[in-house]
């Protein structure tokens, strides 16, 4: 959908970014994030995670929040960590001077291009529902859904953004959500369900409000092969991400500055060539 010529620019304080981390990965993986794109989208990007860690507070200044969640892979850990997300970014509309128009969420393994993620942003209006990111499967989900009290079975099918590869909702639509999502909701409509985090808000969306997940080809997780990603097609995309030590060669093929020993994850080979003015970046050849 084209954006109307009267809609303003977004700005970078429009765009509400969620990182879902955990206690033991802010040494591995977060140290990373903060020097690259973090650092270039610092005004709205939160780090929730489940332990207190003094450093990374001091690193991310003010923007890291302790969710409280136990610190373990399940489904109402995770979806305890999502809910979290959800209710800071509706507070956000209440409590910060201006209201951010939308919430993405990402892991901990993604690069996020903030200028990437505007521009797309940008060509939405703000008054549409919107939830954009990459479906996990060629095809919808199906779910069994239990009502409360009542032995009531039903199923229901419903496409879901892969969380991994990050997705995106704008206000309007997350405030549709919040009967199933605020305050604790969202992991009641989890545990109706029996899924987890990603899978629940595709359910909430298409399932329950009949709205629909755009697909977006821009957004990547590691569950694709990052090095088939066309080379001159990667400063476009909008999130990356890498296979990490069980996967090393599951990265994107980006040639720069530094070597895979250098940079595994080629995150910061990426960022060179987004924000080449960078202190430690490799000076650029004079032309
Ligand atoms: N994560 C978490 N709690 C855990 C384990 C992982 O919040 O106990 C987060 C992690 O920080 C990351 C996401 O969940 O943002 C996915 O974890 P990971 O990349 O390790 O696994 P994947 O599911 O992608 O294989
Ligand atoms: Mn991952």
């Amino acid at each position: 959908p084209a954006r109307p010529a009267t809609a303003p620019r977004l700005r970078p304080d429009d765009v509400f970014i969620a990182v879902k981390t955990t206690r033991k990965n802010h040494g591995p993986r977060l140290g990373l994030l903060l020097r690259t794109w973090i650092s270039r989208a610092r005004q709205l990007t939160f780090i929730f995670t489940d332990g207190d860690d003094p450093e990374l507070q001091l690193q991310g200044g003010g923007h890291v929040i302790n969710t409280n969640c136990s610190a373990v892979h399940t489904r109402q850990a995770l979806c305890c960590k999502m809910s979290v997300e959800y209710d800071k970014f509706i507070e956000s509309g209440r409590k910060f001077l201006h209201v951010p128009r939308w919430f993405c969420h990402v892991d901990d393994d993604n690069y996020v291009n903030p200028k990437g993620l505007l521009q797309l942003l940008s060509t939405f209006s703000p008054s549409q529902d919107i939830y954009l990111g990459r479906p996990s499967l060629d095809h919808p989900i199906e779910a069994t859904e239990r009502i409360q009290g009542g032995g009531t079975v039903t199923t229901v099918k419903f496409w879901f953004a892969t969380g991994g590869a990050g997705f995106c909702l704008s206000r309007g639509l997350a405030l549709k959500m919040s009967p199933w999502a605020s305050l604790g909701g969202f992991m009641s409509t989890a545990e109706r369900v029996r899924l987890p985090d990603d899978c629940t808000v595709g359910y909430i969306v298409e399932g329950l409000l009949g709205a629909r997940l755009l697909h977006s080809s821009l957004f990547h997780s590691h569950l694709e092969n990052l090095q088939k990603l066309p080379p001159d097609t990667l400063l476009q995309q909008v999130t990356l991400s890498y296979g990490g030590p069980e996967n090393p060669h599951n990265v994107v093929n980006v040639a720069g500055g530094f070597s895979l020993q250098q940079d595994p994850t080629r995150f910061k080979s990426i960022h060179c060539l987004l924000y080449p003015d960078t202190d430690w970046c490799p000076l650029q050849k004079q032309s």
